[in-house]
């Protein structure tokens, strides 16, 4: 991952020698006060604010395509100028960092200031091609935003956050990047069971890369406490860079940016829905406006199908946030959004078509990600509704690995044995993605081999004369082989805690490409093993980070 010079590549320079550019805090109202303790901020959408050193920055891991992506050069010394910066031990000239100030509901709840309480944003970066990227550390020192926190983050979330956004980007799902991630030297405190016991843990900083790191919440506290001219010089500001297809800023262009916000969402989540990831936080501070996937905290993976599954021990007694509510959650985000951005918008109406394109969007999106997921050119036969409530309904009846019964549907004998073969037979070819033998007790396996009959009928109805290569290619295009399991991603930490890197750079390197077969990784596409069932930070995660 270090790179010696003979390796670089011609145009990239090193991380130091970038330029920089700082139009948020240009262009934004800026806090008026300077003073860097918790307090209540009024009429700014930022305050600059500088990260606080750390004893010992030392990277430990840095993703060559997102460095690629800005033109900067794999570092090639894991102590030397790039980590200081990227552990916000030095900053550089032509950086203007910041700590922006948002608010949000968080639980359904409006919460009122919470804003960049760990998150410094260091300065843009405008890539080779023009596009425009923040660079911003999790982890990097209290803020004015910070409440009583101590605006410091542990290297387990570092690590969860460093790999999932990556794995996402993989997975072709909007999201957030990271350039790197640094070991800072000073330990952090964290309560990660919150019972009383708190430990000392490694502390670490992310460099997280995004085009904007905006959120609902930066317009809501706007909004909440009647900063007009605020909440429209955000609004012009962000339409201005991040959609300038949009045109200059009126009541309809805002219309029209919130339909586009609703269609970004709505696409979104369709894609985790697809993949099988949960958020777990889905609070208004945590929705990009840009309709990225943003802040990593108590993620997790589907593992066993189920629509009430939260990784978030939180959210463990009301399921607020579980994968089954993820889109309508994500409509009532937009909804807040939308009372926010009311002040902008002369025709309420504009606002109620907004939400209507979510509806729309995602219920297209999701029915396409489906006909895929299932090698099937649509879902609108007579009959299909039927065929997707019973398949949902079976993969619930006995504990299913949502990824591998997806990604072993495409090895069934669509062709050859479907007539002839008996229920044994048909199921056989998905025994890996069971979590236990139910699925082959007899009256189980008649209902998986009944509806797998029906499956191969329809498929058989359609194909015509498309070839069953393509339809398989279509079908692992859809369902990832890899994604980063919740013991994977745990595992990745337990041997970086030992000094290990050479985990966490093997699994990343097979995220990278999750829809290739890459057979000699093949034990890291495996279902979730019996002792990671109940192991913290391999089924349940706490908010403790
Ligand atoms: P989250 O639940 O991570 O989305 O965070 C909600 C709010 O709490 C945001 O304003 C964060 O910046 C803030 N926050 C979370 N952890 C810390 C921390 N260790 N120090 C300061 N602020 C924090
Ligand atoms: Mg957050």
């Amino acid at each position: 991952m270090i790179h010696s010079n003979a390796e670089r590549g011609a145009s990239l320079v090193d991380l130091c020698d970038l330029s920089f550019d700082n139009s948020f805090v240009r262009e934004l109202p800026a806090d008026s006060l300077l003073r860097n303790v918790p307090r209540a901020v009024r009429n700014a959408c930022y305050t600059r604010v500088e990260p606080t050193p750390v004893p010992a920055p030392q990277l430990l891991a840095w993703a060559d395509p997102v460095g690629e992506m800005l033109g900067a050069l794999p570092p090639d010394s894991s102590t030397g100028p790039v980590a200081e910066v990227l552990g916000g031990n030095r900053v550089l000239p032509g950086m203007q960092p910041y700590a922006a100030r948002y608010g949000g509901h968080q639980f359904g709840q409006w919460a009122g200031q919470l804003g960049d309480g760990r998150a410094i944003t260091l300065a843009e970066v405008v890539s080779p091609d023009g596009m425009r990227h923040d660079l911003q550390l999790k982890g990097a020192g209290r803020t004015p935003y910070s409440r009583t926190a101590d605006g410091r983050a542990v290297l387990r979330s570092s690590v969860r956050e460093y790999m999932c956004s990556e794995a996402m980007h993989y997975l072709g799902v909007p999201t957030t990047r990271a350039l790197s991630l640094v070991a800072t030297g000073e330990a952090v405190v964290r309560d990660m069971f919150y019972d009383g016991n708190p430990q000392a843990e490694p502390g670490a900083v992310v460099c997280r890369v995004a085009p904007s790191f905006v959120r609902f919440g930066n317009f809501e506290i706007l909004a909440d406490h009647e900063e007009l001219d605020a909440l429209k010089r955000l609004a012009d500001y962000v339409i201005g860079t991040h959609f300038p297809e949009l045109g200059a800023p009126s009541p309809a262009t805002y219309a029209r940016w919130f339909e586009e916000i609703c269609w970004r969402t709505a696409t979104m989540i369709a894609e985790w829905m697809r993949v099988g990831f949960v958020h777990g936080v889905m609070n208004t501070d945590n929705m990009s406006i840009l309709g990225l996937t943003i802040d990593y905290g108590p993620y997790g993976w589907l593992e066993g199908y189920d629509p009430r599954w939260t990784p978030n021990t939180t959210d463990a007694q009301w399921r607020r946030y579980c994968y089954g509510n993820q889109p309508q959650i994500a409509l009532w985000n937009l909804a807040r959004l939308g009372v926010a951005l009311a002040p902008l918008i002369e025709d309420k109406t504009a606002l109620e078509n907004g939400l209507a394109v979510f509806g729309e969007t995602y219920e297209r999106a999701s029915h396409r990600m489906l006909a895929d997921k299932l090698g099937l050119v649509s879902l609108d036969w007579e009959g299909d509704d039927h065929l997707l409530s019973d398949l949902f309904e079976l993969l619930q009846e006995v504990e299913t690995d949502m990824t591998l019964f997806f990604r072993l549907l495409a090895a069934l004998p669509v062709e050859s044995a479907a007539d002839t073969a008996d229920d044994s037979g048909l199921v056989e070819p998905l025994r890996r993605a069971f979590y236990t033998d139910e699925a082959f007790a007899p009256a189980q396996r008649s209902r998986l081999g009944g509806w797998l009959r029906r499956y191969i009928a329809r498929v058989r109805q359609e194909q015509g004369g498309v070839p069953a290569s393509e339809r398989i290619e279509r079908m692992n295009r859809a369902n990832p082989k890899y994604v980063l399991r919740n013991y994977l991603a745990q595992q990745a930490i337990d041997a970086l805690e030992r000094g290990d890197a050479a985990y966490m750079a093997r699994l990343m390197a097979v995220l990278q490409h999750p829809y290739d077969e890459q057979p000699r990784h093949d034990e890291l596409a495996d279902r979730r093993p019996e002792w990671a069932r109940h192991k913290p930070g391999c089924s349940a995660l706490s908010c403790s980070s």
